[in-house]
């Protein structure tokens, strides 16, 4: 018999962890959520995408989120040298947000946190799912306090939002190596990055480095700015010394970012992540769903990962409420299938940066009617939309444009 029982059991309270919560409480179903630290916590991934506020909104905290005066991101920049390209969420092909905020994830993820706990959703902090067992009855869970305390607990299902703790992908044996090329990343937070004023403050940039890589600069309210490096290993051994001389190294070496960064001081040493994109053989089975990065995690040149952390909280928990309440549902095709249409979309086009096709069509002098619009809607997350060229046929209307761009260009 186990110590605690619920409807969902929910591991992990980052953005997929507590929306999936709020949607399922919503329904009237009783979410437990299990989290092993202690919030606020630094997590990396701070720019959103528009289509995160519609997903925010179902889950009844886009006020709450509102309320924070985050910085406002209207946009993104793609610079190359003395090129630049700009992507402007208020020219979109889909009808949807025109904007959305650059969010310091320890605060971010904490408010989020604090909306499903004003519902009454409880969540135990520092406790570590370390096991599960499905039975007949379904799944039995093993936790851990931080005195090395277990407790178990029956649920009727499991959500898994644990991010790169990967907790079922683990322990069930599903994790795949990512077929994109292995990279790292560096980054740490500044102060005293000199920004543009007015409505381009908020925009993320992206500074083109040689040898495929790149590095992000995205400015936050509170007077921070987050920095970043994303290469391939040898492309960051390849500067001098210490990660923070390195990432200085780097910014020297790109105008843009010097221009920028030139006169910034580190907020913390600088951090490595190695390797960071991953696959995973299956995204559900009988008693068990994964959602966020605990599925696959592509690659960050997009912003992409907490828009898909929300997205599959959101039909994951819509999928489970069915189910919960009769209805017969096929997982696979209702929930794996819908997600990997919006994934694929975003790594056709995560591929097409490195080998690149996309520069060629950010850059071109004089875009051909249409494209710029149908590129900022997935920019903007809106990959599902199938009325988007985009979307509907992403790599054969990413190569056309493409091969259109470089003509234009020639
Ligand atoms: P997380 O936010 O990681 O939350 C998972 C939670 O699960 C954590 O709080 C963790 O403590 C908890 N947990 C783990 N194991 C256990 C366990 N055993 N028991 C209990 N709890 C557990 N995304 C963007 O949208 N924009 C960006 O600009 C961006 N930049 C990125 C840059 C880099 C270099 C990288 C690598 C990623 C970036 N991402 C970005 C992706 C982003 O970090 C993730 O996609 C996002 O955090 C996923 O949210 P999540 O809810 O799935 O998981």
């Amino acid at each position: 018999m186990a110590d605690m029982n619920t409807d969902v059991l929910i591991i992990g309270a980052g953005p997929a962890g507590t929306s999936a919560a709020s949607l399922l409480h919503q329904a009237g179903y009783k979410a437990l959520i299990i989290e092993s630290q202690k919030f606020p916590r630094f997590v990396i991934g701070e720019s959103l995408l528009p289509r995160s506020m519609d997903l925010l909104d179902e889950a009844g905290m886009l006020e709450a989120v509102h309320k924070r005066n985050y910085m406002v991101k209207n946009g993104a920049v793609f610079l190359r040298g003395d090129q630049a390209c700009t992507i402007n969420f208020g020219e979109q092909f889909t009808n949807g947000w025109k904007y959305t905020y650059q969010v310091p994830r320890d605060d971010f993820d904490k408010v989020l946190a604090d909306v499903v706990e004003a519902k009454g959703i409880e969540i135990l902090w520092e406790h570590k799912v370390t096991d599960v067992r499905f039975t007949d009855t379904g799944p039995e869970t093993v936790i851990q306090d931080k005195d090395g305390k277990t407790i178990s607990i029956s649920s009727r299902f499991i959500l898994d939002g644990s991010g790169y703790g990967r907790v079922l992908p683990r322990l069930l044996d599903l994790n795949l190596p990512s077929k994109l090329a292995i990279r790292d990343s560096i980054f740490t937070h500044v102060t005293g990055d000199k920004r543009p004023q007015g409505s381009e403050e908020g925009q993320i940039w992206i500074c083109v480095l040689p040898g495929n890589a790149w590095l992000w600069i995205i400015p936050f309210s509170n007077g921070k700015t987050s920095i970043g490096v994303v290469a391939k290993p040898d492309f960051i051994d390849s500067f001098p010394g210490e990660l923070d001389e390195k990432l200085r190294a780097i910014i020297d070496s790109e105008p843009n970012a010097r221009k920028r960064l030139g006169d910034t001081k580190f907020v913390f040493p600088t951090e490595r992540i190695h390797s960071y994109s991953i696959s995973v053989k299956r995204l559900c089975g009988k008693y068990y769903a994964l959602m966020g990065n605990a599925t696959e995690f592509l690659d960050p040149v997009f912003s992409s990962g907490v828009t898909l952390a929300l997205e599959s909280a959101n039909r994951a928990a819509k999928t489970l409420i069915r189910q919960l309440n009769g209805e017969q549902v096929d997982w696979d095709k209702e929930y794996a299938e819908y997600l990997m249409q919006g994934v694929d979309t975003f790594r056709t086009f995560v591929n097409a940066w490195y080998e690149d096709k996309l520069s060629t069509i950010f850059f071109c002098p004089v875009h051909p009617e249409g494209v710029k619009s149908q590129v900022c809607s997935v920019l903007a997350g809106y990959v599902w939309d199938k009325d988007n060229p985009c979307v509907e046929q992403h790599e054969r209307a990413v190569n056309a444009l493409a091969e259109l761009c470089a003509q234009q260009t020639a």
